[in-house]
């Protein structure tokens, strides 16, 4: 099938061209997002292919029917940038990739919390200055601590896992509880109870009108004083002004963010030659106790092989009118 790509770096068009080797699609990479004013350049395709900071609004959406779209493919787990109702309406399914590595995601997690709980990252700067002093490095056990990983579907329990391994006690907030969890020791409480009794809180849930801004000023009230918040599920999760304030009182004490709620436009491009004009964005960025990275979690190659591999399976599935188990609508 002809399938216009949109939104590709170097790294997608190789994966893709690889996994493409035993589909044989014809593949048209394009660099923009899609849009409402890119979504043109998907005249004629019968399958356009996007990523999460793709805007897919109704807009979009009769646009890309006009030009004879019938599928979106989302290389992405998530789909909370997909207008699926409007997409319903105009008959146009969409698949996504439901699960490519949770353990991408639940290492990247990880990472964040052994960095600033160490300050590695201020510790990598300092030796580089030959400052070998320790003074403001001072850590603490990860064993012992209480970690609450709010949403323990695929990447929470895959993080509670290697969490259990290090001697934590696990809390978990779920609208369902997860075997898996259970059979770790994980206790399941109420969102309260989770944000008063972690030292650590991790967030795996989806963003959903239900869960948007789940960590507001309410929520930072109720933290420990001193709380490691670490969000690598979707920026919208956070209401980051409340989190300033919170990291302004102390009441937060470390913060690891792998999303941002107004990321879009910022992650994913090289902006070093600009000035950026995100004033919160930047005050985040001048807490020592704050690290981002730029939506990387899922950045591993064997997460890239999945995703391309099963966003190209899913266009194959649509082709040949077979059933779709990752179809959304
Ligand atoms: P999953 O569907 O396996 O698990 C999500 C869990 O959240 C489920 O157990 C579900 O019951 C629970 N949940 C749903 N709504 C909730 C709510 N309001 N409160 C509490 N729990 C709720 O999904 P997953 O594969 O584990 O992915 C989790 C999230 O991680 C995705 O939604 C996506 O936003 C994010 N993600 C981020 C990256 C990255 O690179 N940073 C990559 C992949 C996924």
């Amino acid at each position: 099938m002809r399938v216009a790509v949109f939104n590709t770096k170097p790294y997608d068009q190789q994966f893709l061209c690889a996994a493409n080797a035993k589909y044989h699609h014809e593949l048209v990479f394009f660099e923009p997002h899609l849009s409402a004013k890119t979504a043109k350049l998907a005249e004629g395709f019968r399958a356009v292919c996007i990523f999460i900071n793709d805007i897919v609004d109704a807009e979009t959406l009769q646009l890309l029917q006009a030009g004879g779209t019938e599928l979106i493919a989302t290389r992405s787990a998530g789909f909370n940038h997909i207008d699926l109702h409007s997409a319903q309406k105009l008959g146009i399914k969409v698949v996504r990739v439901p699960a490519y590595s949770p353990y991408a995601v639940a290492e990247h997690t990880v990472g964040l919390i052994l960095c600033l709980n160490r300050k590695i990252h201020r510790a990598y700067n300092r030796v580089r200055e030959a400052n070998f002093s320790l003074d403001g490095l001072l850590g603490f056990d990860l064993h012992g601590c209480t970690v609450g990983i709010i949403g323990t579907g695929k990447i929470g329990s895959v993080t509670a896992k290697i969490l259990h391994s290090f001697g934590c006690h696990l809390l978990g907030y779920d609208i369902q509880s997860n075997p898996a969890c259970l059979s770790i020791g994980m206790v399941y409480v109420s969102l309260s109870e989770l944000l008063e009794r972690s030292d650590i809180i991790s967030l795996h849930c989806p963003l959903t009108p239900d869960s948007y801004h789940l960590i507001n000023a309410e929520a930072v009230a109720k933290m420990k004083q001193g709380v490691m918040l670490i969000n690598t599920s979707r920026g919208g999760l956070v209401d980051t002004s409340a989190v300033i304030d919170g990291l302004k009182s102390g009441k937060i004490g470390y913060l690891g963010l792998d999303v941002y709620e107004q990321e879009e436009g910022l992650f994913f491009e090289d902006l070093s030659n600009q000035v950026i004009q995100d004033d919160v964005f930047q005050r985040l960025l001048t807490f020592p106790n704050v690290l981002i990275t730029g939506h990387q979690a899922f950045f591993t190659r064997n997460a890239l092989q999945n995703i391309a591999d099963t966003t190209l399976a899913n266009i194959s599935a649509y082709e040949k009118g077979e059933p779709c188990a990752n179809a959304l609508c």
